[in-house]
């Protein structure tokens, strides 16, 4: 497994989800290779509190948990929430939003000098690029919103020109 691994918890969730194995390159670019002694601390001591021997013990156990997209609520919203007391102010999440994502953090400055960073509510598209890049755990939750719109899969989506044979066959 690959992509995105920088912490125990990530390699917890590749493995879950079937993966023998996990490759960390971005996190040892940032952090240096202790990061991946912290990882295999982090691992162990979780495993012994699950009761789990090897990664065998748990390798897979969440596929049964995942689906395919095209069976997932289109109308299903989140938007990301910065709380503010535990923020450090690195403004990692600003860089990542505002260069690879939808603008979507304000970076404000302050009358001392520092910045507060902001997340503009009706720019933000639920992508969680921010909460992954900040260092700072629990900092920044996905908050699921109240939408009123109905379930609605892609199967069924009137923007899918072949709906009616994808929602008899599950093919699109
Ligand atoms: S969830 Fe995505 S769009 Fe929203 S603030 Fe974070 S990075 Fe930006
Ligand atoms: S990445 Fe996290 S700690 Fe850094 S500014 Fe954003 S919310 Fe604050």
């Amino acid at each position: 497994g690959i992509g995105g691994i920088g912490s125990w918890r990530d390699a917890a969730e590749f493995v879950a989800l079937g993966c023998g194995a996990v490759q960390v390159c971005t996190a040892a670019m940032l952090h240096g290779f202790r990061i991946v002694e912290e990882m295999q601390d982090g691992l162990s001591r979780w495993m012994d509190s699950q009761g789990y021997h090897s990664l065998q013990d748990f390798s897979g156990r969440a596929v049964g948990n995942t689906t395919d997209w095209k069976y997932l609520d289109i109308n299903y919203q989140v938007i990301a929430k910065i709380d503010q007391e535990a923020c450090i102010g690195c403004g990692r999440c600003h860089i990542a939003c505002e260069d690879t994502s939808h603008q979507a953090i304000a970076s404000l400055r302050q009358a001392d000098g520092t910045h507060k960073y902001e997340v503009i509510d009706e720019e933000c598209v639920g992508c969680n690029l921010c909460q992954i890049t900040c260092p700072v755990q629990d900092c920044i939750e996905m908050v699921p919103q109240q939408t009123g719109k109905p379930f609605l899969d892609w199967l069924h989506d009137p923007r899918n020109p072949h709906r009616e044979e994808a929602a008899t066959s599950g093919k699109f």
